[in-house]
């Protein structure tokens, strides 16, 4: 396995090289906290987001989607208790000007206000919001300040009764959202990890109370299944319950599933009791009645529970790249080493799901393989490549994980038959071109992860 300190390094500089992530505005010299995804990466973010968004929905007949705004009433952060609440403790050295989160330095030295880096006074502790804040219309005063929202689980929120009219939904149901977030975040390190603009993945889970806990449990169950469905390494993964010190201000239980990064155990999603604060916050500050009426059960009201299950979508594009990350070295014995680096990607999740390869380009190989890869476009995403050795093409897929590669041969002109090479195992097997697509159905089906 990779060595673990410089993994993270490698990582960044892969996913440069072959077109997964990129600094944000880079020839300006980069802008802190903010990535953009090459042609590479959006396959990967997009699989991720569609295997999310199918589990979610696709999969219960009581959850359905949403797209909300980004911008939204400020009241709402009010309601939300983000106005007050959604803060990092921050301090600055007077001498070197460097920014701190006071929770994260050491607290002797906070205690006696002397910077962990140059010795310099530090300013007292204030408090820091992290929403970004902005002017909406032609006049810049406090009437017109908006906020560009720090989660997309408050647009769930102020549409839950629009969507009980409209799609009739009866509790317990859900609703599920993916979309951009925006925190100004200080500490923006470890690449994708933490960034200012990111995007999440969000399901918010209405239940009548009392039953909350019940949901909860089945909740965390669901989201730890998701994963190792997706072929992840489950001894990589643990739980974290909040204590009561780490409780956000509107969560009766809450627990992380964290995965242990190059750089150690970090949170990768977090499934939450909300109780009603939310539904009973927007009651108050909307004036509208967000009561729910059970008609099975006598005309019943009350304000219903949340579980919410909420991972980083972005955060799952840097876990799934760490998990599949693998440098082999498949030297013969005796010969020197031969390094290969591969990406061990669930076939759903690999942003490319195969690559057509003529052996060669001459004798009509290279018509014949378009011509294949032609037919398997309608099916799954392919890549076409025809410079260098073949050893050299296979190395640059399993670079970017692709699970299956295509050789077209001379024995294709006479018997109709490719090869098909397995990026784990790089076992090939022959098969007739007419078969490529069902059986790369069916591998992808059984694929389990070695
Ligand atoms: P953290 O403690 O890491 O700041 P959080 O507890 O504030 O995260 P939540 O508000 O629960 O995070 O957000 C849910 C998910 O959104 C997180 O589990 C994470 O995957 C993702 N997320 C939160 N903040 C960021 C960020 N700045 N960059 C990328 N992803 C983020």
């Amino acid at each position: 396995m990779a060595n673990q300190e410089s993994t993270m390094e490698k990582i960044v500089s892969l996913c440069k090289r072959r077109g997964f992530v990129f600094q944000s505005s880079e020839i300006y010299g980069g802008q802190n906290g903010a990535w953009d995804y090459g042609p590479i990466g959006i396959e990967l973010k997009n699989n991720i987001q569609r295997a999310w968004w199918k589990e979610m929905t696709q999969l219960h007949d009581n959850i359905v989607g949403l797209d909300a705004a980004i911008l939204m009433h400020p009241r709402v952060w009010e309601a939300s208790g983000h106005v007050e609440n959604f803060t990092d403790p921050l301090v600055d050295c007077k001498k070197c000007k460097q920014r701190f989160r006071a929770d994260q330095i050491d607290q002797g030295k906070l205690a006696k206000k002397e910077c962990p880096e140059c010795g310099g006074e530090l300013t007292d502790v204030r408090k820091f919001n992290l929403m970004f804040k902005t002017n909406i219309g032609p006049a810049e005063d406090t009437a017109s300040v908006i906020y560009l929202r720090p989660e997309t689980a408050q647009g769930i929120y102020v549409n839950y009764k629009n969507i009980i009219q409209s799609n009739r939904m009866k509790i317990p149901f859900g609703i599920a959202q993916v979309g951009k977030a925006f925190r100004n975040e200080i500490v923006t390190k470890n690449f994708i990890f933490r960034t200012c603009e990111f995007e999440q993945m969000e399901m918010q889970y209405f239940v009548k109370p009392g039953t909350d806990e019940e949901w909860f449990n089945g909740w965390k169950k669901q989201r730890w299944a998701f994963y190792e469905k997706h072929g992840i390494r489950m001894d990589k993964l643990r739980w974290h319950q909040h204590g009561p010190d780490e409780l956000a201000h509107y969560a009766r239980d809450a627990y992380d599933i964290e995965y242990e990064f190059p750089m150690g155990f970090r949170e990768l999603e977090g499934i939450h009791n909300r109780g009603n604060y939310d539904l009973t916050r927007h009651t108050e500050f909307s004036g509208k009645d967000l009561q729910y009426i059970d008609q099975d059960n006598g005309n019943e009201r009350y304000i219903p529970f949340i579980i919410e299950t909420s991972a980083g979508l972005t955060r799952n594009v840097l876990m799934f790249l760490c998990d599949a990350y693998d440098e082999q070295n498949v030297a013969k014995s005796g010969e020197a080493e031969d390094l290969r680096v591969v990406l061990h990607f669930h076939p759903k999740i690999a942003p490319v799901t195969l690559a057509v390869l003529p052996l060669v380009k001459k004798d009509g190989l290279a018509e014949l393989a378009r011509e294949i890869q032609q037919e398997l476009k309608d099916d799954y995403v392919t890549d076409y490549d025809q410079s260098g050795s073949i050893g050299k093409r296979y190395r640059r897929q399993d670079e970017i994980g692709t699970p299956f590669c295509v050789t077209v041969d001379h024995e294709t002109l006479e018997s109709g038959t490719v090869t098909i090479r397995f990026r784990d195992s790089m076992e090939q097997i022959r098969v007739p071109k007419a078969e490529i697509a069902s059986r790369i159905q069916r591998e992808i089906k059984a694929y389990k992860r070695v």
